[in-house]
Formats: C-alpha cells, sequence, structure tokens
C-alpha cells in the first residue's frame, strides 16, 4: 500500500512538489431530510431533550444515547460552543448522529440569565436567536426558549404574557418553539439530580396516564446536560432509559417529530 509513500521518494526526483501530509478534512454537511411523522395510537412518545450544551456532560449524554439506541434531541447555546474549547467538536459530534440525535437552537446568549429582560426586548431576542442559529449551523427551525416553557407549532400558540411577543416573532420567522411537559429537577448548587430515575419514569408515565402532557401520547422530558457529567449520575440516566424502554408502548423521538411543527 502507499501509506508510507514518502520512503519511496528518490533524490531522482527532487522537483515533486510535496503535498501536505495530513490534508485538511472537508466536512460536507449531509442535507437535513424530513418525512412526516407517522404515530401509532397504541404507542405513547416520549421526546428527551438535553439542554445548555456544549457543557460538562454533554458527550456522556450523546454515549448513553447511542448505546441504548434511544432517538433524543440536544438544545444548545451557541455561546457556550464558543467558550468551550472544544465546543465547535462537540456540537460535530451531535450533527454527526443525525437523524437519531437533533441539534436545536437554544440562543447565543441563553439571555445572559436576565430573563425578564431578554423577553422584554423581544428584537433583540429574536437577532439573538438568529445568531445561534447561524453559528451552530442548523437547518431546521426549532427553538427552546432560554428559562421558559412555550410552545409555537403550526396551528398552536401558547406562551405566558412574558415571552407571548418573542413567541409571535419566532412563529412569523417560520419558527417552531418547543417547551416541556415533565423536568428532570437538578440542584442548583451541585448541579446533579433531584429525583431518582424510578422516581422520574412513575412521573412520567403518570402523565401519560392522566393526560397532563401538551400534547395527548406526547411527552417532551427536560434535563440538562451538566447534570450527567459525573459517572454515578451518565448511570442514573442510563436506567431511566432501561425502565422507560422496558414499557412496549415508550417510543423515544427527536423533536422534529413532534405533531404539528411548521416544517419544509
Ligand atoms: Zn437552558
Amino acid at each position: 500500500m502507499f501509506a508510507n509513500c514518502h520512503t519511496n521518494a528518490t533524490e531522482q526526483e527532487p522537483k515533486k512538489v510535496q503535498l501536505p501530509q495530513k490534508p485538511v478534512k472537508r466536512v460536507v454537511p449531509k442535507p437535513y431530510v424530513w418525512q412526516p411523522p407517522v404515530y401509532d395510537t397504541s404507542k405513547q412518545y416520549i421526546y428527551i431533550t438535553f439542554d445548555d450544551g456544549p457543557q460538562p456532560g454533554t458527550m456522556a449524554c450523546l454515549q448513553v444515547c447511542l448505546q441504548q439506541k434511544v432517538k433524543a434531541s440536544f438544545f444548545m447555546v451557541a455561546r457556550h460552543q464558543q467558550l468551550k474549547s472544544d465546543g465547535k467538536q462537540i456540537v460535530q459530534a451531535i450533527k454527526k448522529q443525525h437523524p437519531n440525535i437533533l441539534l436545536c437552537n437554544h440562543s447565543y446568549s441563553h439571555a445572559y440569565g436576565k430573563y425578564r429582560y431578554f423577553y422584554k426586548h423581544p428584537y433583540m431576542a429574536l437577532s439573538d436567536f438568529l445568531v445561534a442559529q447561524k453559528q451552530l449551523g442548523i437547518p431546521h427551525k426549532i427553538i427552546r426558549l432560554p428559562g421558559n416553557s412555550a410552545w409555537v407549532r403550526k396551528d398552536t400558540l401558547r406562551a405566558t404574557k412574558l415571552v407571548r411577543p418573542i413567541c409571535s416573532l419566532l412563529d412569523s420567522t417560520g419558527y417552531n418553539v418547543i417547551g416541556w411537559d415533565a423536568e428532570w429537577r437538578f440542584s442548583h448548587t451541585s448541579a446533579n439530580p433531584i429525583e431518582t430515575p424510578q422516581v422520574l419514569a412513575d412521573q412520567i408515565e403518570r402523565f401519560f396516564t392522566q393526560n397532563k402532557t401538551h400534547l395527548p401520547k406526547h411527552l417532551v422530558l427536560l434535563t440538562h446536560d451538566r447534570m450527567f457529567r459525573l459517572p454515578n449520575y451518565t448511570d442514573s440516566l442510563t436506567k431511566l432509559i432501561t425502565i422507560l424502554k422496558s414499557n412496549p408502548k415508550n417510543v423515544f423521538e427527536t423533536v422534529d417529530n413532534y405533531p404539528r411543527l411548521k416544517m419544509p
């Protein structure tokens, strides 16, 4: 083979132009293909979402989803990509797993933590989301608002008074906004999960049976990447998915397959 071709160069060929040993890899993005989903009425759909990456824990979450062969969505913050030395690699690793793993827009700045100010200035907020869309290179229009659960779909706009103006702007710009039905809460001091996997799995089942979701038979679960950065909590994520998988009714989907989104 020619793997070691440099050792074959002879002094009789001094004018040969040397090619760089490691050519720059060009990653050609695959086109985003979306098929209208078909639902099985005997199933219940779970959309696992991980928020605020890239951050410590993102790769652990990705690994668990790949090992467990479940679909999931990562709502990422463009500023975190910028600030983290391996931010771009992590975003690429998420993109590479499409369509089983979906990258979505969770703003550029995460409102810098000042949510009221952010939503009181909807045009500023819109431009923040548009910057994130560009920097993260997202080919579809699915957003989650920082610190607020709101819904914008084909025929629905459900939002509190504070976020209604940004939701209307996003709606006019063709965006969908995805909220959440259940949250795996975390300690605000340690970032570790509060509920055990069993408690959360029971809660999810209860939400389905008591019809406490935004849409019947569809449940969006909010979690944060950083909750699972430590091995024992990465294990908690695996346990939750294992419990949920043991119910044959449960199907895991990415949020672009949530019903009635505005899609190309
Ligand atoms: Zn967030």
